[in-house]
């Protein structure tokens, strides 16, 4: 049996057989989703000195028969199967008329909005094309676009990722680093990349209270981003101490739960556009 390989074994094996096909099936439902419209994207407002000054787009995906299905699950399958090409162009697409309509709304015009980009959608060819077209047919302006990428892109071609952000900044695009501290990353690149901001992860802001080496972490993120000129932004912020302890910290920018989830963009056209402690 040894001899006939992997494959063949992994044929004969049940319980894989149900995760390939169980895959398969998720592979071919986000490729009908997209057809179908089932992509809607969500906005969580960012606050800045207690004003929403941007928000961040995460996607979401109401399956017919399965409900709501989370990022978490499909955007790793969406990456394997290549399948992150026309979802992530369908998001930037998304997102650029959305910015396009806030800025025909006095109240919202002033917004800038961060989308998530992967590594394998980042890497393709014509990237940089894609962005500007997305932003050309929907009308909206460069500088209110901003990107967020991830470490993964770090670990090779960093000429490349370099290039195609210059050439963006070119156009006023902004960007930033997501999840900073969860990867690989090279300090001497994080100094060479065009980046306007860093996320502090949420699993650094979490404990930030409890845990001393989160704290640790947390600060010297604020610190490192702070003396490389680059804003510092932390995610997954729900309560009022934690805020106050990266306001302390100086770190004045934050998202999470303590002003909002990522919601439609319906109702985010009606949330309070400051935070007011309480
Ligand atoms: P991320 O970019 O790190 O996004 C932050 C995640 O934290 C989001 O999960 C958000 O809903 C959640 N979050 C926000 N505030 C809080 C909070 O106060 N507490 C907690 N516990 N969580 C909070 P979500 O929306 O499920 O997205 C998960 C991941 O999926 C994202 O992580 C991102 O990596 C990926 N993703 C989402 N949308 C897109 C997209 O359009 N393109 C790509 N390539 N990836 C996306
Ligand atoms: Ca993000
Ligand atoms: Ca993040
Ligand atoms: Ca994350």
């Amino acid at each position: 049996a040894k001899a006939t390989g992997r494959n063949a074994l992994e044929l004969y094996d049940p319980q894989l057989q149900a995760v390939v096909r169980a895959r398969a099936k998720l592979a071919s439902d986000i490729r009908a989703g997209l057809a179908d419209g089932q992509f809607e994207l969500f906005y969580q407002p960012q606050v800045e000195e207690c004003s929403v000054r941007s928000c961040e787009a995460l996607l979401r995906w109401r399956h017919p028969c399965d409900g709501y299905i989370s990022p978490a699950v499909f955007i790793p399958l969406a990456e394997e199967t290549g399948l992150i090409l026309p979802l992530g162009e369908w998001v930037l697409q998304a997102a650029c008329k959305q910015l396009a309509s806030w800025a025909r709304q006095p109240r919202l015009a002033h917004l800038t909005l961060a989308v998530n980009v992967s590594p394998r959608q980042f890497r393709q060819a014509g990237f940089v094309a894609q962005v500007l077209a997305a932003l050309a047919n929907a009308g909206a302006q460069p500088h209110r676009l901003k990107l967020e990428l991830t470490e993964g892109l770090l670990l090779d071609n960093v000429e490349d990722t370099i290039e195609k952000m210059e050439e963006l900044k070119a156009h006023g695009v902004g960007f930033a680093l997501d999840d900073f501290g969860t990867g690989y990353s090279s300090l001497s690149y994080l100094k060479r990349l065009p980046l306007d901001q860093l996320k502090i992860d949420q699993s650094f802001v979490r404990d930030v209270l409890t845990d001393a080496n989160d704290a640790a972490i947390a600060r010297t993120i604020v610190a490192l981003g702070t003396s490389l000129g680059l804003q510092v932004i932390a995610e997954g912020v729900e309560t009022e101490e934690q805020r106050q302890f990266l306001l302390a910290h100086n770190c004045h920018a934050w998202q999470g739960y303590l002003l909002s989830p990522p919601v439609s963009a319906e109702r985010f056209a009606t949330l309070p556009l400051t935070y007011t402690a309480h």
